[in-house]
């Protein structure tokens, strides 16, 4: 009798089962991202689901909000507006440099990103727009500024995070440092 009363009580245990998406968290989603035409943009699928911490900006506002309180298991379709996402295009993002101010690429091509620096040192990428014989236009805007954004979610997994995992602001695999 007694084997069996252990049986009941362990059957239904699942670690982290009922703790809930919060600030602190790390938490594993899978997601597909479509567009207002409803083409697939990014998806996890075939892959590992999306680690994230929650709470610390790692993934934009909207989603993080949306998130806020939901468990493992749970499914949620959430769309997501440019301020609430990757911000609304900004006219002022988008530069014409020299040709000469790339000197160092190899090959430039429409639709390469580079990498730039803001004055304060901050990296941030751009996309090439236009190449004219002299001039390259620039777009600092993230490819999904201006977009409405719309995912489906489900919530893979909720932990604790580790004190060094909120410290840097962002998940370690296994809990464990390793970048
Ligand atoms: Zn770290």
């Amino acid at each position: 009798p007694l084997l069996t009363i252990v049986i009941v009580l362990g059957s239904f245990y699942i670690p982290g089962a009922n703790m809930k998406v919060g600030k602190d968290k790390v938490v594993l989603m899978h997601y597909t991202l479509k567009n207002d035409a409803g083409d697939v943009i990014d998806s996890s699928d075939g892959a590992d689901p999306l680690p994230f911490l929650q709470g610390h900006g790692n993934i934009i506002p909207g989603l993080e909000s949306a998130l806020e309180g939901s468990k493992v298991g749970d499914k949620l379709d959430v769309s997501i507006k440019p301020e609430e996402g990757y911000g609304e295009r900004m006219k002022d993002a988008i530069q014409e440099i020299p040709s000469s101010a790339l000197q160092g690429v190899d090959e430039v091509k429409v639709g390469m990103q580079l990498q730039s620096q803001d004055k304060d040192g901050n990296a941030f990428l751009v996309t090439v727009t236009k190449i004219d014989d002299d001039k390259i236009t620039v777009d600092g805007n993230h490819p999904l500024a201006g977009q409405t954004l719309h995912f489906s979610v489900s919530i893979e997994s909720v932990r604790k995070a580790e004190a060094e995992e909120l410290s840097h602001g962002h998940v370690h695999a296994d809990g464990q440092h390793h970048h």
